[in-house]
């Protein structure tokens, strides 16, 4: 009796082996100052945990539309922006989805979920929308996913390609969960335009632990939105920790978002100079880059040097490729020693 739906869809999986650096969740690698810590969890009381959260999360949307400088009533607040993908393919069209790829698993899951077409075009050599290739679907889709800087590449799409989809009448979606590292976005079109919505996320800018993810459009859509939330989709827990953590640290995690940037910088001209690795150019916290050995090996060797980074070579375009978030200092050069090391062995 299972939904032919489900047919060939895998179980989401994340690395879980254990290594002493972890560099394969592009959450933000810097602790959070521990006087606010503990003062956020202060805030945790019985009744938190006894009664229902408050289904609207007044107070915590009023912290994330100040942080983020957009009107409340133009937000809608998900279990992570995982959940918003979700609720986006169930209410937006109903025609095929178009996804550039390789890009964030989500997009193709929550599509076959909704039971829709996912239309995969590949990206071009240089990891950007190919336009060509993306017409011959048009009449197929009515809704398009675009990770902005995208997901396991690391680079911005041109806008202009991104608008002329749109242009063709393909409703856009912009997930800018890296935005705070790369600062380029599409909200003040996704204010203004019905066709256009951009998403945002606290998981990579230190709360991916609190499921917190921001969708930002025209009341209009937002309100359709809210028609198939769950109500209590943010916990009593997250709501206060996660308002507590913005109203406090706003400060502390635009300093720890430059010092990631700073070392991305840093990452990337250092892995450049490493004989055969090639580096890709990256707005996010992480980095792509192709060795000369397979990937799943040069994987597993990092492993037993006790370095956990992600192999993304099961991806189009991506053959021996793999996925480094960016570190503390200490963590990048623990990488890029045993990095060498891996390289020159194999
Ligand atoms: C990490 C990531 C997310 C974050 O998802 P959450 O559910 O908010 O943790 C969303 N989109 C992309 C492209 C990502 O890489």
């Amino acid at each position: 009796m299972i939904n032919k739906k489900l047919e060939d869809l895998t179980p989401y999986k994340t690395e879980t082996t254990r290594c002493r650096v972890r560099l394969s969740s592009n959450e933000l690698p810097f602790e959070l100052p521990e006087d606010i810590i503990y003062e956020a969890l202060r805030q945790v009381d019985e009744t938190k945990i006894r009664l229902y959260p408050d289904p609207e999360a007044k107070r915590l949307k009023e912290a994330i539309a100040e942080f983020i400088g957009v009107p409340e009533e133009n937000i809608l607040l998900g279990n992570g922006s995982d959940e918003l993908i979700y609720y986006i393919s169930l209410v937006i069209g109903d025609k095929g989805v178009l996804i550039p790829v390789p890009t964030f698993p989500m997009y193709l899951i929550s599509t076959k979920v909704a039971g829709r077409n996912p239309f995969e075009v590949p990206l071009d050599s240089r990891f950007d929308i190919d336009t060509e290739k993306s017409k011959d679907v048009m009449g197929e889709v009515d809704l398009a996913f675009f990770a902005y800087p995208n997901n396991p590449t690391g680079n911005l799409f041109s806008r202009e390609k991104i608008n002329s989809l749109r242009e063709k009448g393909i409703f856009i979606v912009v997930d800018e969960a890296y935005y705070d590292y790369a600062k380029d976005t599409f909200i003040n079109e996704a204010l203004r335009r019905e066709d256009t919505l951009v998403l945002r996320t606290l998981s990579k800018i230190g709360m991916a632990g609190l499921r917190i993810g921001v969708l930002i459009g025209v009341k209009e859509i937002i309100r359709e939105i809210e028609k198939i939330r769950l109500p209590f989709n943010i916990s009593a827990i997250s709501q206060v920790v996660a308002t507590y953590i913005l109203s406090r640290a706003k400060d502390y995690i635009r300093y720890a978002v430059d010092k990631v940037i700073e070392e991305r910088e840093r990452l990337e001209r250092e892995m450049s100079c490493i004989e055969g690795v090639e580096v890709f150019r990256s707005k996010a916290n992480f980095i792509l880059f192709r060795t000369p050995f397979p990937a799943d090996v040069v994987h597993k060797e990092l492993i037993k040097e006790n370095v956990l980074i992600r192999d993304v070579s099961y991806m189009p375009l991506l053959t021996r490729c793999l996925r480094v978030s960016v570190g503390k200092p200490e963590d990048n050069d623990f990488f890029l020693e045993k990095l060498r090391v891996v390289l020159k062995r194999l």
